[in-house]
């Protein structure tokens, strides 16, 4: 069987079906086909993060995501409202965890401002009202209206569906198939052939590998960070109504263990962690090990910590070890005091970061990257807030890359 179609975009992620949203909102194309390795979408980063709808507060002023966050947001409320999907809009208090990160609030009070996040700060009687429980270190945090929680499966969910229903194919179980650049084609395993004009590689935790086909982003790695969480028992003593958030450090993406409600029941999960991961889809204990990986990964992260690049010992001593579960608590109770480890349970749900690394300069990707290749474009980091900034950082795409290069 031959298709051909404009746009193949590889990874049904969020964000692989808002640049095809984008595409046939923008009236660029309606031949578009979507290729997905797995049974179903959302089953990597899409559809196992923490739903947090970011108002746009930690991002360099001149980054990418700090450009697509807050427009981002906005519009992924407002395209959700329309098609009946719950958004919670509770809102996020950041609290230094420690009295001398206090100084970081007003670096992220800044930083927000500039971005348009829409904050302020609030003093002791206010944090009290907000978080009874709440560690109250320098008597002042910063409040967050703006942020809101979402059930990310349901825009997965709905993405899908509205795309189908306008004649986008979307293909799953998509998983070995193999490349012609020279004739512009794609070849699945079940012997479906694929000519497209242009190549969008969205493919998340796997997108350098994609690239790496493609000769692109040969100096740049994926490296995965697993996202471990723990939920508050139904009959702990605590009513978290809010987004409870450390002061991250600025040097990794990382925004370090917090409290989210979740957007469709009253269960608060708390975390994630971001520990160097056994494999990419690593996501159960023994599940999907990639050894000579982890080790190339680990000997890479050990170098990083020897030379203390990115204030990589930072991230070490903080945040590399909260696998184990005294190191967790001891981290959620920097936030909540009075916690204790018959106050939680592990919850089911667990992401991997794809953190890409220049291995060149051997510095930590913080930013989105998108690298072109000959009729491709690879989308080698949508790290958080990608999820977020979606449809933003659809048009940012289409704009900047795929409409100079569909007119050449
Ligand atoms: C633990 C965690 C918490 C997070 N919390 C938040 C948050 O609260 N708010 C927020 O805004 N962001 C958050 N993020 C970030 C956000 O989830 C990601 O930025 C976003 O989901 C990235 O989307 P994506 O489409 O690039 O990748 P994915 O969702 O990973 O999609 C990639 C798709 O490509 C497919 N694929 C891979 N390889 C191939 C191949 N060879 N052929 C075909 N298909 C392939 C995969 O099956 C997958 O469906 C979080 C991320 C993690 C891991």
């Amino acid at each position: 069987m031959n298709y051909s179609c404009d746009f193949l975009i590889v990874g049904g992620g969020v964000v692989g079906l808002t640049i095809a949203h984008q595409l046939l909102e923008r009236k660029i194309s309606n031949k578009i086909i979507i290729l997905d390795k797995e049974v179903e979408l959302g089953l990597h980063s899409s559809g196992r993060n923490s739903g947090v709808i970011h108002a746009g507060i930690y991002y360099e002023p001149d980054s990418v995501k700090a450009k697509v966050c807050v427009s981002g947001a906005k519009r992924l409320k407002e395209w959700s409202i329309e098609n009946g999907i719950n958004i919670k809009n509770c809102g996020k208090l950041i609290i230094p965890q420690k009295s001398d990160l206090d100084p970081q609030l007003d670096v992220l009070y800044e930083r927000g401002k500039k971005n348009g996040a829409g904050l302020n700060f609030i003093g002791a009687k206010e944090i009290e009202k907000l978080a009874p429980q709440a560690n109250i270190t320098t008597g002042r945090a910063l409040w967050s209206p703006n942020t809101a929680v979402i059930d990310p499966l349901s825009v997965i969910y709905m993405l899908r569906k509205k795309l189908e229903s306008r004649g986008v194919q979307i293909i799953n179980s998509a998983r070995d198939w193999q490349l012609y650049q020279k004739t512009n084609q794609v070849v699945l395993k079940k012997g479906i052939a694929i000519k497209y004009g242009y190549l969008i590689n969205s493919a998340g935790l796997q997108a350098d590998k994609i690239a790496h086909k493609f000769d692109v982003g040969l100096d740049y790695k994926i490296i995965p960070f697993k996202g471990i969480y723990w939920q508050l028992r139904k009959n702990s003593p605590f009513n978290i109504k809010l987004n409870l958030y450390p002061v991250p450090d600025l040097n990794v993406p990382f925004l370090g263990v917090h409290f989210t409600p979740t957007a469709n029941d009253n269960s608060v999960i708390i975390g994630p962690t971001a520990i160097p991961s056994l494999g990419r889809e690593n996501y159960k204990l023994f599940e999907n090990i990639e050894i000579q990986n982890s080790i190339n990964d680990f000997a890479f992260l050990a170098k990083q910590y020897f030379f203390n690049i990115d204030g990589f010992r930072k991230y070490a001593r903080e945040q590399a070890f909260l696998g184990i579960p005294s190191f967790f608590l001891r981290s959620a109770q920097d936030l909540i005091p009075r916690l204790n480890q018959s106050h939680i349970e592990r919850s089911s749900k667990v992401g991997i970061r794809a953190q890409l690394f220049n291995l060149k300069t051997n510095k930590i990707v913080k930013d989105f990257l998108c690298l072109k290749g000959d009729k491709s474009l690879h989308i080698v980091s949508a790290i958080s807030p990608a999820f977020t900034a979606s449809f933003s950082f659809a048009d940012l795409i289409i704009d900047n890359y795929l409409i100079q290069d569909i007119n050449k």
